[in-house]
């Protein structure tokens, strides 16, 4: 995910354009979120001369998979984004609008790592109205009812239902 931005520093090109296939190494950072199935990224866009330093504009694109987050069950989730950002040589680390290269290399890597990491969401559902699973037999309730539920008398109830008892 390397750029030489010397063509354009000297004049010699225009614009660099992207079209390239990202794929995901550093695993660990994602082992926190429900993300099961990591794909490979799409990215499409250019880099351009701008002011005394460069622009970036990309976009990218992938499908991966998240486990829903009250079934468990694999659901399909698109990881889609654009970053449009100035490149410079000085600028102040912190600043989100800024990619700072120290060189004439610019590395994609972790400008797209960190857009998407920072843009995935924390849980995915299969469906809103998803009905997870028996917290007792842990059966998938989307596929229909299991045997506990039938005898499964809310506590508070069970209370009442003595008191009638009693009268
Ligand atoms: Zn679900
Ligand atoms: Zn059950």
């Amino acid at each position: 995910m390397k750029y030489d931005l010397s063509p354009l520093s000297a004049k010699k090109l225009n614009v660099i354009e992207i079209d390239t296939t990202f794929t995901f190494t550093d695993e660990d950072a994602l082992s926190n979120s429900m993300v099961c199935t990591v794909n490979p990224v799409n990215v499409k866009g250019t880099i351009k001369s701008y002011g005394n330093g460069f622009k970036l504009d990309i976009s990218y694109e992938s499908t991966w998979q998240y486990q829903c987050g009250r079934c468990l069950e694999p659901v399909d989730y698109v990881i889609k984004g654009e970053i449009i950002r100035s490149i410079v040589k000085d600028g102040n680390d912190g600043d989100d609008d800024y990619v700072v290269v120290e060189s004439t290399v610019i590395d994609l890597y972790d400008v797209i790592y960190n857009d998407i990491v920072l843009n995935l969401p924390s849980q995915v559902m299969c469906d809103e109205e998803c009905k997870g699973l028996c917290p007792n037999c842990g059966k998938n309730l989307n596929t229909g009812a299991c045997e506990c539920s039938v005898d499964n008398v809310d506590p508070r109830l069970a209370k009442l239902k003595n008191l009638f008892t009693h009268d």
